[in-house]
């Protein structure tokens, strides 16, 4: 490494963040590009000088800033002033009013990150994050193990910043998660394997060709990205906390760092202090984190996927011990739904919303429901429910559940037919529901 990248390893006076913390035994270490404790194998937390952020953050200053994750930027793991803006973040919070009367909720919302920038899912959040971090620490490759949205993430901002990028990825992946990451030019690695196995040979890539891993060796600063969404969500509460989220879990991480993003405004002085509880969504086909929840485990074995929701489909999740311990300790659940279930979640959040999620989102719509039908979401409680993908890349999964277009002659009466036609099989339903 040369001199000039070696300063740009330590922060600076610009930093709010002050190093690298083991979250199991506690060890500090300096914020380079490692992840795990060379004691006990823990995973490494980005640390910040909260005493130091209460001076000088305030929530004008926030509103001053940029329309996009940086406006929080004294949060986030970066030296630079200019990090990679591609617009990412400050998407809608949308009240919503159909779904929460059809659910019997009366005051729901949904955080929808469908629509997030560049590549429509979370993920360019914490992508924005790792190679903003990436860049400062002198890499000029990046790369990560992905589920489909990672990819197409790191591809499209790598492609923007300039950056040389090789992407993996399980070989079955959806036909829109594999073309959104190859129209960015990046190599791909189709991997014949599941998510664990691309993600235990990108462990090893890393350690031999000194690549930057966003979800590897860069992962610290990585997973600080999602801490965006709790930090979006109380501003555009009016700087409050919900009284309840559900969002998807596949490693476990989104979910960690929004409860982390919450306490860290309650720290600084941003907003006051709550009770938010904490409810997890995972596919039955994948969930090791549900059922160490359920069975009361401290402990997550890990189990082989088998789900339509490949995006959450992490069999060993990295996180999910804690996961687990913050469901528990809000007062949370953590549940899981069949594969029927989320394609019906889909529609659902579809017909009554005009959003249309991937398998992730109708995966937690699905769990939304079972949670209020269950009465684990009480009517009057705030909940936000998280959306993190977006349905254009998954289609294969409503093929087949969802209607045909009626096919017409360019005439009147052709239409007037159809038309008639239409209704008389809408009433044929309806008597069907009825019998
Ligand atoms: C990656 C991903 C998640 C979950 O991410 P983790 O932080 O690993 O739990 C949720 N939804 C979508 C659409 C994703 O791509």
């Amino acid at each position: 490494m040369t001199q000039a990248t070696q300063s740009l390893t330590q922060p600076s006076s610009s930093a709010t963040f002050t190093g690298l913390k083991c979250k199991e035994c506690g060890a500090e270490y300096e914020a380079k590009a490692i992840h795990v404790c060379e004691f006990c194998f823990g995973p490494l937390e980005v640390m910040y000088d909260y005493s130091a952020l209460a001076q000088t953050v305030t929530r004008e200053r926030i509103q001053a800033g940029p329309n996009s994750i940086w406006r929080y930027r004294p949060f986030l793991p970066v030296v630079t002033d200019t990090p990679i803006d591609v617009g990412t973040g400050m998407t809608p919070l949308l009240k919503a009013n159909r779904l929460a009367r059809r659910l019997g909720l009366k005051r729901l919302y949904i955080k929808n990150d469908a629509v997030n920038m560049p590549t429509l899912s979370f993920k360019d959040r914490v992508v924005s994050v790792a190679l903003t971090r990436a860049r400062e620490l002198g890499f000029t490759t990046v790369s990560c193990a992905s589920t489909g949205n990672l990819a197409n993430s790191t591809a499209a901002i790598a492609a923007h910043a300039g950056l040389d990028c090789c992407v993996f990825i399980p070989s079955d992946l959806e036909a829109g998660k594999v073309l959104g990451t190859l129209v960015y030019g990046p190599t791909v690695m189709a991997v014949h394997g599941n998510y664990d196995q691309v993600n235990r040979l990108c462990s090893e890539v890393a350690n031999t060709h000194g690549w930057g891993f966003v979800n590897i060796n860069l992962r610290p600063y990585y997973s600080e990205g999602s801490k965006t969404l709790g930090y979006e969500v109380a501003e555009q509460l009016g700087w409050q906390l919900p009284d309840h989220i559900v969002a998807p879990l596949a490693s476990g991480s989104l979910f960690t760092k929004i409860y982390k993003g919450f306490q860290e405004f309650v720290k600084v002085g941003l907003v006051e202090e709550k009770a938010v509880r904490f409810s997890g969504a995972q596919a039955e086909g994948c969930s090791p984190i549900a059922q160490a929840f359920r069975e009361e485990r401290d402990f997550i074995t890990p189990v082989k996927p088998s789900t339509i929701a490949k995006s959450i489909a992490i069999g060993n999740p990295a996180d999910g011990i804690y996961a687990v311990d913050i469901a528990r300790k809000t007062n949370g659940n953590i549940e899981s739904v069949t594969d029927q279930e989320i394609v019906e979640g889909m529609k659902l959040l579809a017909e009554t919303e005009g959003i249309f999620t991937e398998t992730a989102g109708g995966t937690t719509i699905a769990t939304l429901k079972k949670l209020v039908e269950a009465g684990k979401i009480n009517s009057d409680e705030t909940t936000v429910v998280y959306i993190t993908g977006n349905g254009l890349k998954t289609q294969e999964a409503v093929q087949g559940y969802i209607g045909q277009p009626l096919t017409i002659e360019p005439k009147l009466d052709s239409f007037e037919r159809a038309l008639e036609r239409s209704r008389t099989l809408d009433r044929l339903e309806w008597q069907e529901v009825l019998v």
